[in-house]
């Protein structure tokens, strides 16, 4: 019964994301209370920290995922190919429905700093993600940094 109302509801949501330039102006609707740079610049930089936070906070509170870096082994010979398979996210496990949840509350928390910074400079969002989609094609895989 709970699984077949938690399937009705998600019907019933709307299936698509809203643009870009509709969430560029719903945020300047509803920056009243950090309408200054500064105020703006400063919550940006504590939003990412809450964002390191919650992936922290899914391996050393929940335990869903676990960590376990090391160096990377980068060699001459590596291609497409064999990059996937070499290079490590040093992640192992699956994130939980729980930790998924708060991962993207802070992240929709950032993009909306992120784009209140963009709305008091006078940038487009879909822009700068355009320019970076461009920037990507043009470097290609091995841009790492
Ligand atoms: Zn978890």
């Amino acid at each position: 019964m709970r699984l077949f109302h938690k399937r009705l509801v998600k019907e019933v949501e709307p299936m698509s994301a809203p643009t870009l330039n509709q969430f560029q102006q719903q945020v300047s609707e509803l920056l009243l209370r950090h309408r200054s740079l500064l105020d703006v610049m400063s919550k940006f930089g504590q939003s990412g920290a809450s964002v390191n936070r919650a992936v922290t906070k899914a391996v050393t509170d929940c335990g869903c995922i676990e960590l376990n870096a090391r160096k990377q082994q980068y060699s001459d010979e590596l291609n497409l190919e064999n990059a996937k398979e070499t290079l490590q996210s040093h992640i192992t496990g699956d994130v939980c429905e729980h930790c998924l949840e708060a991962l993207k509350s802070e992240l929709g928390r950032n993009l909306f700093y992120m784009t209140a910074l963009c709305n008091l400079l006078n940038i487009q969002l879909d822009e700068v993600i355009a320019d970076e989609y461009d920037k990507c094609s043009t470097l290609g895989l091995f841009n790492l940094t």
